[in-house]
């Protein structure tokens, strides 16, 4: 991985199969690590109504069981959801805010950075090796929402090169991991085929 101090981002939590696909259990996963892929839940920012997947306590420990942390998450209640809430637009924030995007950003780089700081400064969730070698987080629902805090510092000062998909509807982050750097996309099989068809369908159209 580009930025290896990130705890959820090791190998331990990466490498099963199961882990590798782009959705699970309704969340969008494309960017690379669970800090970057926070913000997806968040659906169609840029439209007037916004699907929000975090809409009930139980969708953040779904979200953390879909993203690796955990087999067995520990319940959350309403103030885990507005936490992971306020995290999440702080990560977006900071992204679009150091890295360009279509935005806008909610608030401010100052306010952003002190959310972010703050979730990162809570108790975070304690690493354990299982017998089978895979790496699991254990602890309250706030101390794994910190632990994504503290991955997102990391992956914002590790000078990762974050990049927003060039989809001109598409709002996703993700961590450029391609050897020249070029990539574009958040999803190949996504925003890519789509650009894909669009443009050849433009091509079609001149040429005829
Ligand atoms: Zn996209």
């Amino acid at each position: 991985m580009v930025a290896p101090n990130l705890e959820t981002c090791q190998y331990g939590y990466m490498r099963q199969n199961d882990l590798m696909a782009e959705e699970r259990d309704g969340f969008r996963f494309r960017g690379g690590c669970p800090a970057i892929d926070l913000p997806a839940t968040l659906q169609a920012r840029l439209k007037p109504a916004p699907r929000e997947l975090l809409a009930v306590p139980e969708d953040v420990r779904r979200w953390m069981v879909a993203a690796g942390l955990t087999d067995t998450a520990p319940p959350a209640d309403e103030g885990d959801l507005a936490l992971a809430r306020r995290l999440r637009e702080a990560i977006y924030d900071l992204a679009v805010h150091r890295h360009g995007g279509s935005g806008p950003p909610n608030g401010s780089v100052d306010s952003a950075l002190d959310v972010l700081n703050q979730v990162a400064a809570l108790p975070a969730a304690t690493p354990a090796l299982s017998q089978s070698g895979n790496v699991r987080l254990s602890g309250p629902m706030t101390a794994f929402i910190a632990t994504v805090a503290r991955d997102a510092v990391h992956l914002f000062g590790s000078g990762a090169p974050i990049r927003q998909c060039q989809s001109p509807a598409c709002t996703l982050f993700f961590v450029d991991t391609s050897r020249a750097g070029d990539r574009r996309w958040c999803s190949m099989k996504g925003c890519g085929t789509k650009a894909k068809v669009a443009e050849f369908r433009r091509r079609k159209r001149e040429g005829a």
